[in-house]
């Protein structure tokens, strides 16, 4: 069979293109395309040449998105059936192998992506569920194949279907295919558990921001928890409460975990609970704060509350290139406000998931801030993307994290 049981199409493209498409950019826009030798369908197959009809690689065909074409495969031609995509995908399995090995941690990302040379597509694990994001509507007709392959490999209970606004307004997404349907397996009703470093998490793979959990925080996560001994611990957009459990894990004295959503909360209270046979966790108070960090951290500065770790990882604040100036005012007014609550030597981390701010211009941003605020930042350690985060073409980088004392 072939993957794709859809046309395939001929496309020549620009030499740029052509160029950065060998260097391993995965993305072809309208301009790119000098010819295509027909109409073509989401989905379809395009095999590209350069100008002297040269095969250069293979992708997939969107017409609905900005994105024409996303590469699938480059260099020599290539058939992409079954074994092509079992091939695939048990490469980008190697590359995590530490963590898909390690008992204690069952959560992780499988498929990053672009970043892993599967554009549009993202897979992420949670013990035996398996959550596919699709951000382009071209890997729709594709669905039945990568579901058959990833339960040949995997075998999971179920495989959860998530797709991008896009793609769930998109007229060639069909009705049965809507965010967060099962589309293998078992029905879910609520959430599932899976570990992490061998704490429990819930995540809510239908329901919850991204595929139900935040993934690439993981190694930070760790860190703080080497951090947070002995100290009160202040997590600032905690989500579900995945840095305050590692903080209570290893003795903090206190956890405040501080976020907007109350449902979030809610769960961060689950899954301290999950971990309740650790008697670091089962002992620790964890006060809970539903607000906007903003306006709570301004009180708590008011209140003359201070905390030995701080810890920042707001949500995107650019998610388009004019979005960046306002998006680095938030992160200087976040960090001079962390800072107000912070003890003389305490750690600041602060983390930024915006892809449009490059990491040298976040952590310039963040030391100059605690500068300005009279409390220079002396740097533990500036981080970067988890293993199952790979970082494959420029725009992939988007996560960035500096530990600081001040
Ligand atoms: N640190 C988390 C992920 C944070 S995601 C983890 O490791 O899992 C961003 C979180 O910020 C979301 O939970 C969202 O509800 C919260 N949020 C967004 N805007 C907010 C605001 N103005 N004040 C407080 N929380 C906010």
């Amino acid at each position: 069979m072939s993957l794709l049981s859809t046309e395939n199409i001929s496309v020549q493209l620009s030499a740029p293109v052509v160029r950065a498409i060998k260097k391993g950019h995965p993305w072809i826009f309208d301009k790119g395309i000098l010819k295509q030798n027909k109409a073509a369908s989401p989905g379809d197959l395009a095999i590209l040449y350069d100008q002297k009809r040269k095969f250069v690689g293979i992708g997939l065909f969107d017409p609905d998105s900005p994105i024409k074409i996303r590469v699938l495969h480059r260099g020599k031609p290539a058939t992409l059936n079954t074994e092509w995509l079992k091939e695939k995908l048990s490469n980008i399995f190697a590359l995590r192998s530490e963590l898909i090995n390690d008992p204690q941690t069952t959560g992780y990302r499988l498929v990053s992506g672009e970043n892993d040379g599967m554009p549009g597509l993202v897979v992420d694990q949670y013990d035996q569920t398996l959550v596919f994001k699709l951000d382009t509507v071209a890997w729709l007709p594709h669905l039945d194949h990568l579901k058959s392959t990833f339960c040949d490999l995997i075998q999971p209970e179920r495989i959860v279907l998530r797709v991008s606004r896009t793609v769930a307004t998109a007229p060639s997404c069909p009705d049965h295919l809507k965010e967060g349907c099962v589309i293998y397996g078992l029905k879910l009703s609520g959430p599932v558990i899976f570990l992490e470093n061998g704490l429990k998490f819930e995540a809510e793979p239908i329901i919850g921001q991204k595929t139900g959990f935040f993934l690439d925080q993981r190694d930070n996560r760790a860190r703080v928890g080497q951090l947070s001994r002995g100290k009160n611990v202040l997590n600032v957009f905690s989500y579900t409460g995945g840095f305050s459990l590692y903080a209570a894990a290893n003795a903090a004295k206190s956890v405040t975990s501080l976020d907007l959503s109350k449902p979030a909360l809610d769960a961060s209270l689950n899954n301290f609970e999950l971990n309740r046979q650790i008697p670091n966790i089962s002992k620790v108070p964890h006060i809970l704060l539903c607000d906007d960090a903003f306006d709570a951290l301004r009180r708590l500065a008011a209140e003359g509350k201070k905390y030995g770790v701080v810890i920042l990882d707001p949500p995107s604040f650019a998610k388009k290139l004019t979005d960046v100036p306002g998006a680095l005012i938030a992160y200087e007014r976040l960090v001079k406000l962390g800072l107000k609550v912070l003890e003389k030597d305490g750690v600041l981390v602060s983390a930024s998931c915006s892809a449009r701010v490059p990491a040298v211009t976040f952590f310039d941003t963040v030391i100059r801030a605690a500068a300005m605020a009279k409390r220079p930042l002396q740097v533990i350690e500036k981080t970067s993307h988890a293993i199952d985060h790979p970082i494959g073409f420029p725009e992939g980088a988007y996560l960035k994290c500096i530990f600081a004392r001040a």
